[in-house]
């Protein structure tokens, strides 16, 4: 996939009406519909204020949660007035999508001002990538510009299929992930260390297909580390398994050894007798996991050595957990390596989800070079794909 896109910065907007696509896809409370975290709508503010200060008329979309048709529960509501309240003007809220409140505010609308389109999941059509929604979405503006990274693995009309009918450029939240992603994927400063944690092998087997490809060291913790353990001869006691996937981890330690590319698993892991806050942790050999105990976290003796490949690499890139860091007793692995992270000079990368969730309960988020605003868009990246949010941009 090419990663070299234009961006805002490449094109004249001034006078235009421009659709923006965002990630306005917050959590709510239930009851109230109360936005619980804003984080998202934040990060879209400095290609707002972009477009706003370069004299363009700003329509804004995006998808909330996952309505089946028109629902008020999914209403962008909320998110219209909190972004009003953030840039400190008014945002108009129309009514529907393409629907005749929205055709008339898009007319109407000003250099300088935004509004913001309805649920974009109100229309059947954009799930479908529907070519008479994305035309009609075209129809409101002039200019593409996509910002909503979390949802570029997904070919919708709104992420993907509007730019058939304008010029389509990424906002800076997308240029930012594209710049240092893919820029470690393509050409990254080597070593190029990746970390996978994380509850499953199964759900990383794209990513870690692509790694081997590319990476200098591959480092395995989290619940993944088990079905590995066992297809290695160790016994894994209660711990996670895919017993599916054995024959697939003894392969990828096969292929890592055909391609020269490290790979680390762990030695030591804390292990507990249940699945609980409360559980007594323990520390045991990896290799050697009690028939009723199960693994919750990565060792010390692992920690030092994971750490000390972070120390000397150039990239890292980091996705998924090293334990059950819910959990305060088994937090201190996923920490240790967050640390780690955060102590080196090398460029370091934590994908979406659960790890930059870690990484900010953690206290490391601002010591990061990036971390990546979609969870599975970011897997995605990783996984070597052609995401149809990115290809649709005109190339730079
Ligand atoms: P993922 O979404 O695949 O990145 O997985 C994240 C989840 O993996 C987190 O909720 C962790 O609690 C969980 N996890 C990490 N290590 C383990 C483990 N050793 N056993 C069970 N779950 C784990």
């Amino acid at each position: 996939m090419n990663y070299n896109k234009k961006t805002v910065k490449d094109i004249e907007v001034k006078g235009k009406k421009v659709l923006l696509r965002c990630d306005f896809n917050v959590p709510q409370e239930k009851a109230t519909g109360a936005i619980t975290d804003d984080k998202r709508i934040v990060a879209a503010l400095p290609t707002i204020q972009y477009l706003l200060s370069q004299g363009a008329a700003v329509i804004a979309c995006s998808h909330l949660g996952k309505p089946k048709g028109p629902d008020p529960v999914f209403s962008l509501t909320p998110v219209a007035k909190r972004l009003s309240e953030l840039l400190g003007q008014p945002v108009e809220m129309a009514a529907d999508v393409v629907g005749p409140d929205a055709q008339a505010k898009a007319a109407a609308l000003q250099p300088g001002q935004i509004m913001l389109l309805e649920n974009t999941r109100f229309e059947p059509g954009e799930t479908k990538n529907d070519p008479a929604l994305a035309k009609a979405m075209a129809g409101l503006a002039e200019v593409y510009v996509s910002d909503a990274f979390g949802s570029v693995h997904r070919a919708h009309a709104s992420t993907a299929g509007v730019a058939d009918y304008l010029p389509a450029v990424s906002g800076f939240l997308i240029a930012k992930e594209l710049e240092i992603m893919g820029g470690a994927l393509a050409n990254p400063k080597r070593p190029l260390v990746a970390i996978l944690g994380g509850a499953k092998v199964s759900s990383k087997i794209g990513v870690i297909n692509h790694l081997l490809d590319i990476a200098d060291t591959i480092i395995v913790g989290g619940g993944m580390t088990y079905t590995f353990i066992k297809a290695m001869g160790g016994s894994v006691g209660t711990s996670l398994l895919e017993p599916d996937w054995l024959d697939y981890c003894r392969d990828m330690v096969a292929k890592a050894k055909e391609k020269g590319v490290q790979l680390l698993l762990p030695e030591d892991t804390v292990c507990a007798a249940e699945f609980s806050a409360d559980a007594a942790p323990e520390l045991v050999d990896t290799m050697a996991i009690p028939d009723n105990r199960m693994g919750m976290d990565i060792g010390p003796k692992t920690v030092a050595r994971f750490s000390d490949a972070v120390k000397d690499a150039g990239t890292v890139i980091w996705n998924g957990p090293m334990g059950v860091f819910e959990f305060p007793a088994f937090a201190e692995g996923t920490r240790a390596v967050a640390k780690a992270l955060a102590d080196t000079n090398a460029i370091t990368i934590v994908g979406g989800g659960d790890s930059a969730a870690a990484v900010a309960q953690l206290g490391f988020a601002d010591q990061m070079t990036h971390i990546s605003t979609g969870g599975g868009a970011s897997l995605e990246f990783l996984e070597g794909k052609a995401l149809p949010g990115v290809t649709c941009l005109m190339d730079a």
